[in-house]
């Protein structure tokens, strides 16, 4: 059986050279006579894996020294709670930038915690912008400030690296996470579910400077703990060992494909090409500022909604499948992560002109 293309959100399409390189190695990794699944995570072989993932993101990222990464289970969910729980420290409140769903989903957690102010309402409207960081309401004894990098159900993507000014940024970079070169020391957090670019579901990486890791309340359950996570090299209980190993394994690709300098190339490109495209016809449109268009995820809609179902149905029958918008908002999407070749946005392309030339 041949492979579709899937421009699913998450759980996403992984590099197939990552998924045989796993298969040939699922009995029997490397002489050891087991599978990674059936490994103890504290044996000699399991900690060899998770150190050397440790190892190749720091490298990928340029992580400074000053910054602690774990590898936790949870998803960006628990993050939305473990922010708040590890940053709040004496504060009372945090500043919270709403680009739409996810930054209301951390919003809401953060709120059983801290009083929080919502700097700036973007994500909405027609088309959908963010705010200029000069428009912000900044609240002078916020913990922090939470952003999330790129609104995977809308397409809404942070161009820039917004100013935290004195207190730590914190950011939700699930669906952008190794995308494209990051300047890691401009944060106090960057937290990311691995289903989207790097891995299967069930580890979620979260990278935090040291000197954040002494404010955590009394309350916050021990396995959301930064630093006691840290300090146990993120094995404090039973880590998601064989998503830890498949990360691992999608970390020596990205180094083998040249790195995030070579994916952001890569990733522009396909972008630029799938925007082309649509915005060059009348017949489908992305809602979205040109400013804050995500090169992850690309919702468009067609001229026409009743057409919707057979233009999946005919999709799927082409190859290219999991096109289907967010239940929220309708129309479609494309996730074009690092794992998509360009020979799929390429096919997506051909498949939507043609389904124009028939439909339109
Ligand atoms: N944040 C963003 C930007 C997401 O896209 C998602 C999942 O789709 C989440 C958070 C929630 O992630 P999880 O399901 O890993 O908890």
């Amino acid at each position: 059986m041949s492979r579709v293309y899937n421009f699913s959100a998450g759980p996403a399409t992984l590099p197939e050279p990552v998924l045989q390189q796993a298969a040939e190695e699922m009995l029997d990794w490397r002489g050891t006579g087991t599978s990674v699944m059936e490994m103890s995570h504290r044996g000699k072989a399991f900690v060899s894996i998770a150190e050397q993932a440790e190892v190749d993101l720091r490298e990928l990222l340029k992580v400074p020294d000053n910054y602690r990464v774990l590898f936790l289970q949870g998803g960006a969910t628990a993050q939305f709670s473990a922010v708040p729980l590890n940053l709040l420290g004496s504060a009372g409140s945090a500043d919270y930038v709403n680009t739409g769903s996810w930054s209301k989903k951390a919003i809401a957690e953060a709120r059983k915690y801290a009083s929080v102010n919502v700097v700036a309402d973007g994500g909405s409207g027609d088309p959908m912008a963010i705010p200029p960081q000069s428009e912000w309401q900044r609240d002078p004894d916020a913990a922090y400030l939470h952003y999330c990098a790129n609104e995977t159900i809308t397409g809404v993507e942070f161009p820039e690296i917004p100013e935290s000014g004195d207190v730590p940024l914190v950011s939700d970079m699930s669906s952008t996470f190794l995308s494209r070169p990051l300047d890691v020391s401009r944060f106090g957090v960057i937290y990311a579910g691995a289903q989207k670019n790097f891995g299967p579901a069930g580890l979620t990486v979260v990278i935090v400077r040291d000197d954040l890791l002494d404010r955590a309340s009394a309350q916050v359950p021990a396995i959301w703990d930064y630093q006691r996570q840290a300090g146990a090299d993120s094995m404090l209980n039973t880590p998601a060992t064989y998503s830890w190993y498949i990360a691992g394994l999608v970390f020596q690709w990205l180094k083998r494909e040249g790195g995030l300098e070579a994916m952001a190339e890569r990733n522009k490109r396909k972008a630029d090409k799938l925007y082309a495209a649509i915005d060059g016809s009348s017949f489908y449109r992305n809602p979205v500022d040109p400013l804050a268009r995500s090169w992850m995820n690309v919702p468009f809609v067609l001229a026409d909604d009743q057409l919707d179902g057979t233009f999946l149905s005919e999709a799927a029958e082409a190859g290219l499948h999991t096109l289907k918008g967010h239940r929220s908002v309708g129309g479609m999407r494309a996730s074009i992560y690092n794992a998509m070749p360009e020979s799929g946005v390429d096919a997506l392309i051909d498949f939507m002109a043609d389904f124009e030339r028939r439909h339109g």
